[in-house]
Formats: C-alpha cells, sequence, structure tokens
C-alpha cells in the first residue's frame, strides 16, 4: 500500500471523484471543498511539497498548469483562484503536491 493518502488514489487503492488523468497527472474533487468547485492537481510523481523539486520537474510543473487550465476550460470555469500550500505553516495537511482550484464563490484578497 501506499505510504499518502493521494498516493493510495493515484494507484486506485482508495476511489476518488476523478474528473481528468493522464500520464502525469491526476485530478479530482476535493473531499472536503472549500468552494462550490474544489479541484485538487496532482503530480503522478511522488513529490513532497514544491520547495522539494528541481529543475527536473519543469515539464510536470508547466503541465500542473496546463492541466488546470484545461480543466477550467472544459467545464468553462471564467473565475478561478489556483493554490500550493507549501509546508505545515502554509496549511499544507497532504505532503504530496498538488494545486487547488477553487471557484464558484468570491474570494477575499489577501487570502487569510
Ligand atoms: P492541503 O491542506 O493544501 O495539503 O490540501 C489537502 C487537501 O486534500 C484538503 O483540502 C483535503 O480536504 C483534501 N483531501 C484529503 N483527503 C482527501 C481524499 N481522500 N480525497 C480528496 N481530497 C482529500
Amino acid at each position: 500500500m501506499a505510504d499518502n493518502i493521494f498516493l493510495k488514489i493515484i494507484n486506485k487503492e482508495i476511489p476518488a471523484e476523478i474528473i481528468y488523468e493522464d500520464d502525469i497527472t491526476i485530478a479530482f474533487n476535493d473531499i472536503s471543498p472549500k468552494a462550490p468547485t474544489h479541484i485538487l492537481v496532482v503530480p503522478k510523481k511522488e513529490i513532497k511539497k514544491l520547495s522539494e523539486t528541481s529543475k527536473q520537474d519543469q515539464e510536470i510543473l508547466g503541465h500542473l498548469l496546463l492541466v488546470v487550465k484545461k480543466i477550467t476550460d472544459k467545464y468553462q470555469i471564467k473565475d478561478f483562484r489556483v493554490i500550493v500550500n507549501n509546508g505545515a505553516g502554509a496549511g499544507q495537511t497532504v505532503f504530496h503536491l498538488h494545486l487547488h482550484i477553487l471557484a464558484g464563490r468570491d474570494f477575499g484578497w489577501p487570502p487569510g
């Protein structure tokens, strides 16, 4: 069994509402949504957090943002926010890199 919850979803060891998948990425609905639309875009490579990436992850990192575009285009989401929490102090609770796509309500700035 994989040792983090997102790897378990990637390996289909536990279910998720998967809305997009390719060789590099999987995207699924957040189990505890913070907005009417709350999708997580996750690299299949085991990367704990953004600050642990390097030049060799350039393709993956670019691909994640293009998947955000693909999903928001597909669902005609015009206004959305993309968030990466890096480290526990910034709110990261699952230590496998992921982008949050949040949409469907107004968002304050600066974020809390
Ligand atoms: P973060 O706090 O940035 O690490 O975000 C982790 C996110 O993963 C949270 O928004 C959780 O609600 C979400 N999450 C945790 N477990 C699952 C799961 N099994 N399926 C979908 N989303 C999950």
